[in-house]
């Protein structure tokens, strides 16, 4: 490290036995990554510290009612990490793990990410600690609206535009449009993301994450002279991002050996039939106890025989432990985090070609956007015209990650931070600092 601000950081020089401990905590997973894209871009020490602090951090209290009477109160957070380009934008999600330093880091990678894809956002993210699988309908309402009405002043279709995550969908970006609408005495259909095509959202949205993912697979294997065609794949988590990349790129081809759920795995070296464990998912709500292929352990789903794997579950899956056993050529990272900063460097000299989850995964908030410039504008595109829009975009920004690998002689990771930070940073020099 030239750089002292940077040097006098304790966090980067780590022995062994700290980075292993930091290896499970995604805000310092993100931040090594930041830190190796802030030396090479030469970062000067003032923009370097503006740029690894969130701007805002809301940590709430989500009181409800419970069906049985009962009072329980739950704790919300929202964090806006930069807005220099643009309103904040980022997903929320509903779920047990949810903690500050999650947030953190998933409001930081959205600031990459719309960055990188060129969209004129900065970077956010929420979540309310609560397991939705344990509650109803109703209660869940209730958890939406309380938490939505705790953060509303931040919320705004030019201030904070929250999306659907982990365990949040149209339902509840309705919820949120709702109340937001009521508090300002008007409909504001572009404060949120991510809603039922009835009340404006996008065609093609929910399918944007999965449909991104399967067009950078594609650059990514034809620069290793391959194609989706016949290309073998396994897929970590059948929620809405693996489906539809497992079905999107069986269409162009593509055979899936294996797919994973948290109930359990799936495996069919000759190919499963994604449409029909589809229907399959949405009657019975898991794989398991799908009886047309052969059940296996869902830890092996990582390290089975394949060349692209998909991880599109959760944060930290690929680490230093299972990194040396996985077999694929290319990994598409359709979860945010799934591979921790040890398992990065273990990959790069397997030579695996990652296409890093800011990229992979970057086609749901490009399509959010194209939801806002409709709402914005009053104004809806068919569905070929969004998919058109989404691929012009996800192959603009391989492109440029593909170049900037070869100009820095970098991993697609670290180059593709180079970009999204490179582009934040400019906006700071231009704006300069306000105080
Ligand atoms: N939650 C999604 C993500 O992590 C979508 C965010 C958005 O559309 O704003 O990229």
């Amino acid at each position: 490290m030239s750089d002292p601000a940077i040097k006098s950081e304790p966090h980067i020089i780590r022995p062994d036995k700290d980075t292993f401990l930091a290896e499970e905590n995604p805000f310092e997973a993100m931040m090594e990554r930041f830190d190796h894209a802030a030396q090479l871009l030469k970062l000067d020490p003032g923009l370097y510290k503006v740029l690894r602090n969130p701007e805002k951090q809301i940590i709430t209290s989500v009181p409800i009612v419970r069906d049985s009477g009962d009072v329980e109160v739950y704790t919300g957070y929202r964090v806006l990490y930069n807005t220099s380009r643009g309103p904040a934008k980022g997903g929320i999600r509903f779920d047990l793990n949810v903690t500050l330093e999650e947030v953190k880091a998933l409001a930081a990678w959205m600031t990459w990410k719309c960055a990188l894809v060129n969209i004129p956002f900065g970077g956010a993210k929420g979540g309310v600690v609560c397991d939705p699988a344990t509650m109803s309908m109703a209660e869940l309402e209730r958890v939406t609206r309380r938490y939505t009405s705790s953060i509303i002043e931040t919320l705004g279709p030019d201030s904070d535009v929250p999306a659907p995550d982990v365990n949040t969908n149209e339902r509840v970006m309705a919820w949120i449009m709702d109340t937001y609408s009521m508090h300002k005495r008007h409909t504001v259909t572009a404060v949120v993301t991510g809603k039922p095509v009835e009340m404006g959202g996008s065609l093609g949205r929910r399918e944007a994450t999965g449909r991104g993912c399967m067009f950078v697979t594609r650059e990514a294997l034809a620069k290793l002279g391959m194609s989706l065609k016949g290309a073998r794949v396994a897929v970590q988590g059948f929620g809405n991002v693996g489906s539809v990349a497992a079905d999107l790129m069986a269409k162009e081809g593509a055979v899936i050996v294996a797919v994973s759920d948290k109930s359990g795995a799936l495996h069919n070296p000759q190919g499963l039939d994604i449409p029909d464990l589809i229907a399959w998912v949405k009657e019975h709500r898991q794989l398991t106890g799908y009886p047309k292929a052969e059940p296996f352990n869902k830890e092996q789903l990582l390290t089975v025989d394949c060349d692209v794997l998909v991880p599109a579950a959760t944060e930290n899956v690929i680490t230093r432990k299972n990194a040396p056993q996985i077999k694929a050529k290319v990994i598409c990272e359709g979860a945010n985090g799934p591979t921790t900063a040890a398992a990065d460097e273990i990959l790069e000299r397997k030579g695996v070609f990652v296409i890093p989850d800011i990229l992979a995964n970057a086609g749901g908030v490009t399509v959010s956007y194209f939801e806002w410039v409709q709402d914005r504008g009053g104004y809806f595109w068919d569905e070929d015209t969004v998919n058109r829009r989404l691929e012009s975009i996800m192959v603009r920004a391989f492109n440029e990650v593909a170049a900037t690998t070869e100009k820095y002689k970098v991993n697609t990771r670290i180059a593709s931070y180079i970009v999204a930070v490179g582009r934040v940073a400019a906006m700071h020099r231009l704006r300069g600092m306000y105080a």
